[in-house]
């Protein structure tokens, strides 16, 4: 596909060669795009029915997602996250250009939240995941400090069961040093083997400092509607 990629183009933390030169451009302009708020929803039945493909984010709490949503979007962000006070609780859809939908899930983990939120948080998210067929990937955020949880490993059991391919994204690799991080990408890789829904990828990024950014965002790119040429 496209040009051959630019050696010593690709980030540390990218993978070197799996995207052109052509195809990391294309997703930069995609994601140049002012991301459009389209909903926010608390019942599965608020959920337009869509034929745009979608890409969820999902991770405990405090894990980067809104950092790398705007790191993802550039200096544009977006104006509003699950993050946001009081629409801590609601998945939120944004269109990118008409080609790709990211939907933002609310963070799970939180200790401080009841069981009846709890359980609120995974009916809510499991009937969207379990429906939803524009839905083409789930990206699963970890901290690269922490790696995965049993907050974390439910999620997994959750996407696996609804039959939803979802990818693993470290976050804050910029907090951890290159062996630690190689071997917790090697420990994750091993265990994601045994989950049948799982892309054996993991994705390394940092919000702070960029790595891995123009990578995910190709990543994503190449599961948009493509863009109209000429
Ligand atoms: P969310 O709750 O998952 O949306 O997390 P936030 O995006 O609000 O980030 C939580 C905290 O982690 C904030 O203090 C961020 O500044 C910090 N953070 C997020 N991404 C990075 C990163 O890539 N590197 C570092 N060092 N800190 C980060």
């Amino acid at each position: 596909m496209g040009e051959p990629a630019i050696p010593g183009a690709m980030s540390p933390l990218g993978t070197p060669g799996e995207f052109a030169a052509d195809e990391i451009e294309g997703a930069r302009l995609l994601f140049a795009q002012q991301a459009e708020f389209l909903l926010g929803v608390v019942r599965v039945e608020q959920i337009p029915e869509s034929d745009v493909p979608e890409i969820a984010f999902a991770g405990r709490s405090n894990v980067g997602k809104s950092s790398l949503l705007n790191a993802l979007l550039g200096r544009r962000g977006l104006a509003r996250t699950s993050n946001t006070p009081g629409r801590t609780r609601e998945i939120n859809f944004f269109a990118l250009d008409g080609r790709l939908t990211l939907v933002d899930l609310p963070g799970y983990g939180y200790a401080r939240v009841s069981k009846n939120q709890v359980e609120g948080w995974t009916r809510l998210v499991n009937l969207y995941l379990k429906g939803r067929v524009e839905l083409r990937r789930t990206l699963l955020l970890i901290d690269a400090r922490h790696g995965l949880k049993d907050s974390d490993r439910s999620a997994m059991t959750m996407l696996d069961e609804a039959a939803q391919p979802y990818q693993i994204v470290l976050t804050k690799c910029d907090k951890v040093k290159a062996e630690p991080l190689a071997r917790r990408c090697e420990d994750i890789a091993a265990e994601l083997a045994k989950h049948g829904a799982a892309h054996p990828h993991v994705a390394m990024t940092s919000s702070r400092t960029g790595d891995g950014i123009p990578e995910l965002r190709a990543t994503l790119s190449a599961l948009a509607i493509p863009a109209q040429r000429g």
